[in-house]
């Protein structure tokens, strides 16, 4: 079983697709032509059926995605960014939060994502296109392009030694990948406010079915963050 350690914590992680965004980024680009076959492979993983690695670059060769359906997601991840996500972003920050999104998306639209809510600190699969903008490849060696990888970019993340880099990290997500990761964080939030994964939610210790992050404030915050934020009005609403 793994353990979970209460509030406050110094670093949030979040996932990106079905966790701050509603879509999945690679069945926004595989759109109408390509959704059935490609909603079967992410669900096989998402699920726990099959290894990333074994799905990650056949999704991509059968879309073969151009630089500008990839600028797409960026703007779709932001049209379906989940109630209460900016606001709870806002929060973390004034309390002096790390705050991080590390996704087995594609680099620029979760970089597209985050830069809207002011988070700095990105970790996802970078991708590559020919000068026409037609596509090229993926980052093959990220590891966030594999099962396991997760673990290994949140193993970074903390360092006792580094004072910016110390401290309770929480991890928020929704897929089996999420999971994985959940040994090397303080706590994890298996979230399932879009969709509730069955074989996450079953080793979870702690979990969130509400699709508004303003459920996730008390699994993030401690009492004594919440009262500060209650004293400010711009933070107030996050707590209704
Ligand atoms: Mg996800």
């Amino acid at each position: 079983m793994v353990t979970d350690l209460p509030p406050p914590f110094a670093t949030v992680v979040f996932d990106c697709d079905s966790t701050l965004s509603s879509i999945e980024g690679i069945c926004e680009l595989a759109g109408a032509r390509h959704a059935a076959e490609l909603g079967t492979l992410t669900t096989m993983v998402m699920n726990g059926g099959a290894p990333l690695e074994e799905v990650y670059g056949r999704r991509l060769e059968i879309v073969r995605p151009t630089r500008s359906d990839v600028q797409r997601v960026g703007e779709r991840y932001i049209e379906t960014l989940l109630p209460n996500v900016e606001e709870l972003v806002g929060a973390l920050r004034f309390l002096g939060k790390r705050v991080v999104i590390v996704s087995g998306g594609l680099l620029p639209p979760v970089t597209r994502l985050a830069t809207h809510l002011g988070i700095e600190e990105v970790y996802a699969v970078g991708i590559h296109f020919h000068r026409d903008g037609s596509y090229a490849g993926f980052e093959e060696t990220s590891p966030l392009a594999r099962a396991g990888g997760k673990p290994e970019i949140l193993r970074t993340l903390s360092d006792p030694a580094d004072p910016t880099r110390a401290g309770a990290i929480v991890l928020v997500g929704d897929g089996t990948t999420d999971l994985e990761a959940a040994p090397f964080v303080a706590r994890f939030v298996a979230f399932g406010g879009i969709e509730r994964r069955e074989a996450v939610f079953k080793k979870a210790r702690v979990t969130c079915e509400v699709a508004d992050f303003r459920a996730l404030v008390p699994h993030l915050f401690s009492q004594r963050e919440i009262e500060t934020l209650r004293s400010r009005p711009e933070h107030r609403r996050l707590l209704e």
